[in-house]
């Protein structure tokens, strides 16, 4: 049997860690109420794991994945055992653009398949449908490259992107991560925007015990960061995990805001941010390359993190990036709560999106 989804030991539920009703300590201010008896939660609110503990944890990547646009046109396509031939591989083409793989990407993968067809390679549709499956684990190969947060300590991670896409909700996956490997984390409520940020990470940080450095709304983001790099330092915690506002490349100011940021963090430890993560949205399409390349500009981005793959994402966005920018793939979101976080594995991906089995047929 293949293992679709590669577990590492640490998260292998150790009885207690899916425990999903922790308290969240009465707080005037929370915007929700405690678990376990949540309403449907309003935007910035925190998504309260399932009564089910073990279960979404246990999900597959392919379970998630199966539902996207790029799992159901491969699946359709291949399902009726076309005849190999040009008209195939257009149409093979014609799917991975809709599944937002990026038309290069897709073009130079396809017409690689071609030549290989005509070469007489494959016997049939399934050993090309194979050849594909492994043209596509080799592009993500490069980009699966996992973070190692042993190496500094406190470990300064700054989290950046749009509004929306999954930047604190990431952040609440990690610290649950991070501490049940028996890390000490500290959280820095960066996006001074909005109050319901600072409220959304605090109630991340409650659920999972990890403590958060805010100074509230409006407060100056670089400060609350160098704060709270402060405070990691003294506490000699081993990750510091900065939270910032979303923002767009039109926005000058608060772009200009990411380079301070950076710049502050720097007055205490000249290597900080050891990690600029930053989240996309797997929904968005190729906008997301467009994201990167700007906010590249401003800071050196050293990490993605892609979200929301799970539901109704096409799936080929990865493909677009590792081409693109062959920046690491740190850890994708296949879903709301804090178990649903994996370490990027391009097999698994690719599994997720294209099972071997199937392939087989
Ligand atoms: P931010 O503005 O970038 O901080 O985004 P948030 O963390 O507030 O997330 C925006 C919305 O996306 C929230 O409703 C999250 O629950 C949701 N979200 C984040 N990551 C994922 C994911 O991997 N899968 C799904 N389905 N939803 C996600
Ligand atoms: P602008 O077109 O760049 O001015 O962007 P907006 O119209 O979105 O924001 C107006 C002002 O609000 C900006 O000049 C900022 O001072 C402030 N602002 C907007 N978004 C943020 C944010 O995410 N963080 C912080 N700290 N201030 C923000
Ligand atoms: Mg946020």
């Amino acid at each position: 049997m293949l293992k679709f989804w590669k577990k590492k030991p640490t998260d292998q539920g150790t009885g207690e860690s899916e425990e999903a009703t922790i308290q969240v300590p009465a707080e005037a201010s929370a915007p929700e109420p405690a678990p376990p008896a949540p309403p449907p939660a309003p935007e910035g609110t925190v998504p309260v794991e399932p009564a089910d503990e073990a279960a979404p944890s246990k999900r597959s990547w392919r379970e998630r994945l199966s539902g996207s646009t790029f799992a159901r046109g491969l699946t359709t396509l291949f399902a009726r055992n076309p005849k190999l031939d040009d008209s195939l591989l257009d149409e093979l083409e014609t799917t991975l653009i809709t599944a937002d793989v990026g038309i290069e990407a897709a073009t130079s993968l396809v017409e690689n398949l071609r030549r290989r067809m005509h070469k007489r390679e494959f016997a049939d549709a399934a050993a090309l449908l194979r050849a594909l499956r492994q043209e596509l684990i080799t592009l993500l190969q490069p980009v699966q490259k996992s973070l190692d947060i042993n190496g500094r300590k406190p470990f300064v991670v700054l989290t950046v992107g749009i509004n929306g896409v999954g930047k604190t909700t990431t952040i609440g996956k990690l610290a649950r991560r991070w501490r049940d490997e028996h890390k000490q984390v500290l959280l820095a409520a960066g996006d001074t925007f909005r109050a319901a940020a600072v409220e959304q990470l605090k109630t991340w940080g409650e659920r999972n015990q990890v403590p958060v450095i805010s100074q509230g709304q409006d407060a100056d983001a670089a400060s609350v960061i160098f704060d709270a790099l402060q405070a990691a330092r003294s506490r000699n915690a081993d990750v510091l995990i900065a939270d910032t506002a979303g923002r767009l490349h039109t926005q000058g100011g608060l772009m200009d805001e990411l380079g301070k940021i950076a710049r502050v963090l720097k007055k205490l430890d000249a290597d900080a941010p050891h990690e600029v993560l930053m989240v996309i949205d797997g929904t968005t399409g190729q906008n997301a390359v467009n994201q990167v390349r700007q906010f590249r500009q401003i800071v050196g981005v050293t990490g993605l993190v892609v979200t929301k793959l799970d539901g109704t994402a096409k799936g080929g966005v990865i493909f677009a990036l590792a081409r693109e920018f062959g920046l690491p793939v740190r850890f994708v979101g296949l879903g709301e709560t804090a178990m649903d976080l994996r370490v990027f594995d391009a097999e698994a991906y690719v599994d997720g999106l294209l099972p071997a089995d199937f392939a087989r047929a």
